[in-house]
Parts: C-alpha cells; sequence; structure tokens
C-alpha cells in the first residue's frame, strides 16, 4: 500500500489526509502545533469545496455549523445594493450551495472524520530530501526526529518550509494594500439589527466582506484598504479598534456600529507571490497555501485547498505502483488551474479597491449586465469557472 506523509494539519493538510484514507493509502500528517488549532476567523467555502467535503463524507458536519450563504454587493458609501445572490440561485447555477464557517469548527470536523493515531503533534519540519526512484523521500523535524514515506506532501501554509527546500525562498512583492480582520457577535451590536448575510461593500481604496458563521450568531468582518505604509504579513497581530473606525469613518453607518462592537481586531498586510513553475521534486510535492499562496479577494485559499487534496488521492489511487507518476500526475491537474486563480485573485483586488468613480461605475454596470446575460454568473464577475470545477470527478485527471 501507497505510504504518504503529509507535512501541516491545516484545512489543506487534513482534507487531502481524509481524501487520501478514503482512497485507501495509508496516511500520517506531521503538524508542528502542540494542538490542531486554527486562527479566530471565517472561511467561506465555495461550491467548488464544498463538493470536495461531500466526496470526503463531512459536508452535513460542515453545513450544521455554518452561517448562512446568501450575498449581495453593496456600495460602501451609500448603501446601494449592486447585486444579490440567493441559495436557490447558487444551487441552480452549480448543483449545490456554498457555506461560510468557523475556521476553528472546519478543522473539528476534518480532524473528527480522520481514523485515530493518523496525526502526529508537535513536530516542525526543518528540511525534506526529495527522494528519488530508488531512494523514499526524508522529512527531517526540529526536534530531531525524521519520517519517511513513499511520498512527502508539504501543507505547510504561506511560509512553507517544504517549499523552501525544494525551491529556495520565495520572493514575496508588497501590494500596497492592507487588512483588518474581527469576529464580531451580531447580539452585541448595538442599535438597529445588522444585516446578517454576506455582503461585500466595495468602496474607494477598499472592500469590507462581511459574513455570518454558526447560524448568524457571529459576524466574520474583513476590511481591505490601499495602505503602503505598514508592511507586517502575521494574521495574528493584533490592533485598536479606534484605527478601523478611523479608517472607514465615511463608510456606511452600518458598518461602523457593527465596527464600534469588535472587541478584537487583528491588521496584516497583504503581499503577492507569482504562481511557482513547478510543485514536485522527487517524490515531494506541495499542497495548499504552499503551493500556490493567493491573495484573499475570491475568498479561494481554502478551496483550492481542499481541490488538491481531492485530485491528489485521486492522482496517488490511479497507479498505486508508482508514486512518481502519481505526483506527475497531481501536478499536471492542480498548478495550471490553481495558478490561474492566484492571478485572477490579484486583478480581482484591483477591480475591487477601484478609487476612480467612473471606473467604480464601469465595474458596476458590467456587474449587472453580466448577472443579466448569464444566469451561472451569480456574481457577474465571469468566474463561475470557480464554482464550476469538479475535483471529485473520476475525470479530473483529464484536465
Ligand atoms: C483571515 C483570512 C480569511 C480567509 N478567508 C478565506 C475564505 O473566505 N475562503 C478561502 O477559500 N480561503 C480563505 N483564506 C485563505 C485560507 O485560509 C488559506 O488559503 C488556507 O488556510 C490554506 O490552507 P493550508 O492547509 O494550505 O495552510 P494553513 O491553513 O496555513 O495550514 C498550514 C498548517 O501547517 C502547519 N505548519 C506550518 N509550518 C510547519 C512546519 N514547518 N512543519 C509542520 N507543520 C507546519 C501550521 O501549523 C498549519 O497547521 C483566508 C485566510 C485568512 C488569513
Amino acid at each position: 500500500m501507497t505510504r504518504v506523509a503529509i507535512i501541516g494539519g491545516g484545512i489543506g493538510g487534513l482534507t487531502a489526509a481524509n481524501a487520501l484514507t478514503r482512497a485507501g493509502i495509508e496516511v500520517a500528517v506531521y503538524e508542528a502545533a502542540g494542538e490542531l488549532k486554527e486562527i479566530g476567523a471565517g472561511v467561506a467555502l465555495h461550491p467548488n469545496a464544498m463538493r470536495v467535503l461531500r466526496s470526503i463524507g463531512v459536508e452535513d458536519a460542515v453545513r450544521g455549523i455554518a452561517g448562512r450563504s446568501q450575498w449581495q454587493w453593496t456600495r460602501a458609501r451609500t448603501g446601494r445594493v449592486i447585486a444579490r445572490s440567493t441559495p436557490a440561485q447558487q444551487a441552480a447555477s452549480f448543483g449545490l450551495t456554498g457555506a461560510t464557517v468557523h475556521r476553528a469548527d472546519l478543522l473539528d470536523v476534518l480532524a473528527a472524520a480522520l481514523p485515530d493515531g493518523i496525526v502526529t503533534l508537535g513536530k516542525r519540519c526543518t528540511e525534506v530530501l526529495p527522494g528519488g526512484d530508488a531512494d523514499p523521500p526524508v522529512a527531517r523535524f526540529a526536534d530531531g526526529s525524521e519520517a519517511t514515506a513513499d511520498v512527502i506532501i508539504g501543507a505547510d501554509g504561506i511560509h512553507s518550509a517544504v517549499r523552501t527546500a525544494l525551491f529556495g525562498p520565495d520572493a514575496p512583492r508588497f501590494t500596497g494594500k492592507i487588512c483588518y480582520r474581527s469576529v464580531i457577535p451580531a447580539a452585541a451590536v448595538a442599535g438597529k439589527q445588522v444585516n446578517t448575510d454576506g455582503a461585500q461593500w466595495f468602496g474607494p481604496h477598499g472592500t469590507i466582506v462581511v459574513y455570518p458563521l454558526r447560524g448568524t450568531d457571529l459576524l466574520n468582518v474583513v476590511c481591505h484598504y490601499d495602505d503602503d505604509g505598514y508592511r507586517h504579513e502575521s494574521w495574528v497581530t493584533e490592533c485598536e479598534g479606534a484605527e478601523v473606525l478611523e479608517r472607514y469613518a465615511d463608510w456606511h453607518e452600518e458598518l461602523l456600529r457593527l465596527f464600534a462592537a469588535g472587541d478584537t481586531w487583528y491588521k496584516w498586510a497583504l503581499y503577492d507571490r507569482d504562481p511557482i513553475p513547478e510543485w514536485t521534486r522527487g517524490r515531494v510535492t506541495l499542497l495548499g497555501d504552499a503551493a500556490h499562496p493567493m491573495l484573499p479577494y475570491l475568498g479561494q485559499g481554502a478551496c483550492q485547498a481542499l481541490e488538491d487534496g481531492a485530485v491528489l488521492a485521486t492522482a496517488m489511487a490511479a497507479g498505486a505502483a508508482d508514486p512518481s507518476a502519481g505526483l506527475a500526475r497531481y501536478e499536471a491537474a492542480r498548478r495550471p488551474r490553481a495558478s490561474r486563480v492566484v492571478l485572477a485573485a490579484r486583478e480581482r483586488g484591483l477591480s475591487n479597491h477601484q478609487s476612480s468613480r467612473w471606473a467604480a461605475w464601469r465595474r458596476d454596470v458590467a456587474i449587472a449586465v453580466r448577472r443579466r446575460v448569464n444566469r451561472r454568473d451569480p456574481e457577474g464577475r465571469g468566474t463561475s469557472w470557480l464554482a464550476d470545477y469538479d475535483a471529485t470527478s473520476p475525470d479530473v485527471l483529464a484536465g
């Protein structure tokens, strides 16, 4: 039986572990942290991701802890709604709806679905040796131990040690954009009840994304803004709520009431990385943010990691006797699509932050027209190819 070692027990690593296990492949996950944990934030799972969760048997569990998936696109200062998309429209277009969940809840569901004993905690990978046809690959850990397997998968996130070991350090470019985030109890917001549907607010120089988690109990808030002065990429650095209120002072009053109810805010700088030209060396490959870190504007980072996991399992199962061929099939199926998503996310950031009134008007008219002429594009952004993709299809390796 093929043995796969996965470095990193995040959303991508645990999805891959579930998919591989279901394909009859032996899996071991090595996670650096002392417990399986996630940052306190939400994640939007689009239909392409929900298909993967269905295929590994956890769709109902995820929907059980999700927020409602109804979306609207709104001008930030006036509150004028540009477009709306209902779950019924999404289901009609893509065959199933998306969901918005707390990242910790998603990780719990993925971990609970795995057989016992697959995840080893406290294993920080420091180096991998890629191996070759005759030699198996080796992962080395900070505690001095080593692990080997038929193949090793680097699912160790945006600052991947595995990617660095294979291809050297990456060269992130600062985008001139920053983000704030918070998770706010809906009941804590003063005054009139705020909208608890998913909403994207477009303003000059920024976008705000708000969506519900755990029914409508919590609101996940991510605020983007053009700002050249802050360069720190960490997702867990706190900032003052007053800074967020000041930054968006002339945006819609509903947003400001929501922000005022936020206890804890985090701030990070957005860095962009070009798609890399190869993912695999010897018998080691990459998955999730380690393979294709992307800007957050399409809400596809985790969705792409889920797709990777499903395709990896199909590729490895397709010819168990030759693990290297399995990795080649996986990269051939995944790298072109994930690279396209990286570039589309970059474009979406530019379009969302339009500071010129004329350009923003043209964007909004284009959204309205696209929605009218193509019922399968409820968002009106020409990106139904994202939600359409079925990583669980038996034909997925055919391209
Ligand atoms: C605030 C925020 C909101 C987002 N919203 C969305 C969204 O709405 N939709 C969406 O699709 N995506 C979203 N994303 C992106 C998405 O979260 C990431 O793309 C996704 O988490 C990638 O999963 P991953 O498993 O590849 O990496 P990670 O989730 O980063 O997991 C990597 C794991 O590897 C472990 N690790 C790291 N280094 C090592 C090492 N050396 N050895 C062993 N283990 C290691 C880490 O501890 C971690 O558990 C968002 C991201 C952020 C920050």
